[in-house]
């Protein structure tokens, strides 16, 4: 038999894991990318290929991948995209973007119900279109309503866990679980669930004064602009903060602000960003990020911890 190398292994195992591949994604009506560059799918735009990328039609084609995933004994990874460091040689198994799943229904007594796939920009346009205060804190972030409530985000002004009152899974079995928030241990970047694909969150929110919401969402996007440096790619901040400190003074009293590595560079900004300046790999982010720990324990003796998550094949 002929053994030709492949970042899959062998000729043969490359084409058994081809069959799996076609199984798990069989009768999907969304969008099934194979060899989808990751770069496209990311903040950073940074990142190798998916093996397959799937963006689901709708909750009965998530239900369905994820079930089919699971008997093939593939990996199922779901993104947002904007907290990853994906990895150069990308991701094996099947990547999920929910980013057809974006309708948002609202309930009785000022909850929102978001599926999985809304981006935090667009569930705040609407929370201020109907006069629904409590989400301001998360002006400026990025990510899908999933994706924040995963990593529980937050800013100064307050934390997913403040607004969220239900999640809806899809679990790997492939049935639908909804999570009271008091069941789910949030911490500082980081919830307890069951392991699943998020496709809704109910949101509580307040009524409120419409103008005043949008006085609070302007003013802390104005602050954002002045402070981080928004008009690159990039995952937002790449550490935790220390017990009782921020990051971002840490590197920057580390004398670490403005350093490189290729075109990864440390933002002068705001020195928690790492920022891509045009053709920046994982492998260049990792080498900063190397270099700026290893720094900044020699310095301060602080060990800063990851906040983006690190993903896929070196
Ligand atoms: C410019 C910029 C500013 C930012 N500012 C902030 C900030 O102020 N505060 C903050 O907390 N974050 C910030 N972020 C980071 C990021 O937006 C948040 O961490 C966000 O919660 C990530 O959401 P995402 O949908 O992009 O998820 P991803 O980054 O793609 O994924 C994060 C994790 O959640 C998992 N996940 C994603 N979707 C699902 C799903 N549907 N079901 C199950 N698991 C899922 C992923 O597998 C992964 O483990 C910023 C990022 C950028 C680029």
């Amino acid at each position: 038999m002929k053994r030709t190398a492949h970042r899959h292994g062998t000729t043969a195992q490359y084409t058994r894991l081809q069959r799996k591949i076609r199984s798990a994604v069989a009768g999907i009506r969304g969008v099934v990318r194979f060899n989808a560059p990751l770069s496209e799918y990311t903040s950073f735009r940074i990142g190798g290929p998916a093996d397959v990328l799937v963006e689901p039609a709708d909750v009965e084609d998530v239900i369905r991948l994820v079930k089919q995933t699971n008997e093939q004994k593939l990996s199922l990874f779901v993104l947002g995209g904007t907290n990853l460091l994906v990895r150069d040689k990308g991701i094996r198994g099947v990547v999920v973007s929910l980013a057809k799943l974006r309708a948002i229904k609202e309930e009785s007594g000022s909850v929102l119900y978001a599926e999985g796939g809304v981006g935090m920009p667009t569930l705040i346009g609407h929370a201020i279109r109907r006069s629904l205060t409590g989400l301001e804190w998360a002006a400026g972030i990025p990510g899908t309503v999933a994706g924040c409530v995963v990593m529980n985000a937050g800013t100064r002004l307050g934390e997913m866990k403040d607004s969220v009152k239900a999640v809806r899974i899809v679990l790997t079995n492939g049935e639908v679980l909804d999570c009271l928030a008091e069941s789910i241990s949030f911490e500082y970047r980081r919830a307890s669930l069951p392991v699943g694909i998020v496709i809704g969150v109910w949101l509580q929110l307040r009524p409120g004064v419409r103008s005043d919401i949008e006085k609070v969402v302007k003013d802390y996007l104005r602050s954002r602009r002045e402070t981080q440096p928004l008009t690159l790619p990039s995952a937002g901040c790449v550490f935790k903060n220390p017990a009782n400190d921020s990051a971002g003074r840490v590197v920057e009293a580390a004398g670490l602000k403005g350093i490189s590595v290729g075109d990864a560079y440390v933002s002068t900004k705001h020195a928690n960003f790492i920022v891509n300046q045009g053709r920046a790999s994982a492998t260049d982010v990792l080498a900063l990020i190397k270099k700026i720990r290893a720094q900044v324990a020699r310095k301060t003796g602080v060990k800063l911890e990851l906040e983006l998550k690190l993903v896929g094949q070196a």
